[in-house]
């Protein structure tokens, strides 16, 4: 597997439990290495735009309005297989389901406040990363 970047949030359920630390932790341990980093608080317009791929879904509304709740932490995250391992620690969306060991089993509360976000695909995380993140923000090394 080649080298990828992902885009990684920290979601506000998170950053509001103060458990950011901890997730940055296990991104570190796992071998990612973070690019990119910055807190923003998204507004309706910045979260809508962000998950225009499920403007249909009956939980989209929501979706947005969780978004919007306080700061979160976008971040880009570089390693080989990077999207897949990211997804892989995050866990599955529904914390139930969620293996032992994930991030998302460790710190969501539900299926729509689960902790962190990472991209599918290097399609979606070219459009994720730029998003939030100009060339010129992400280090590179
Ligand atoms: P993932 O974040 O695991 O890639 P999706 O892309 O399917 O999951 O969904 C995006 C986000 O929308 C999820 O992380 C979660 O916050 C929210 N979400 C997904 N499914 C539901 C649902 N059935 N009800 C409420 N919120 C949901
Ligand atoms: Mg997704």
């Amino acid at each position: 597997m080649s080298v990828q970047r992902t885009l990684a949030i920290i979601k506000p359920d998170a950053v509001a439990k103060g458990v950011a630390g901890q997730i940055i932790t296990k991104i570190e341990q796992a071998g990612l290495t973070i690019l990119a980093a910055r807190m923003i608080h998204m507004s309706g317009e910045d979260a809508g735009g962000f998950y225009a791929v499920h403007r249909a879904r009956p939980f989209y509304q929501s979706l947005c309005e969780f978004m919007t709740q306080g700061p979160c932490l976008p971040m880009v995250l570089e390693g080989d297989d990077a999207i897949r391992r990211w997804r892989d620690l995050m866990g599955a969306t529904d914390p139930a389901k969620a293996a032992a060991g994930t991030i998302r089993k460790a710190f969501a509360s539900s299926i729509e406040s689960n902790a962190v976000h990472g991209s599918d695909a290097p399609e979606t995380a070219a459009f994720e990363i730029a998003y939030f993140f100009s060339a010129l923000d992400i280090h590179a090394r």
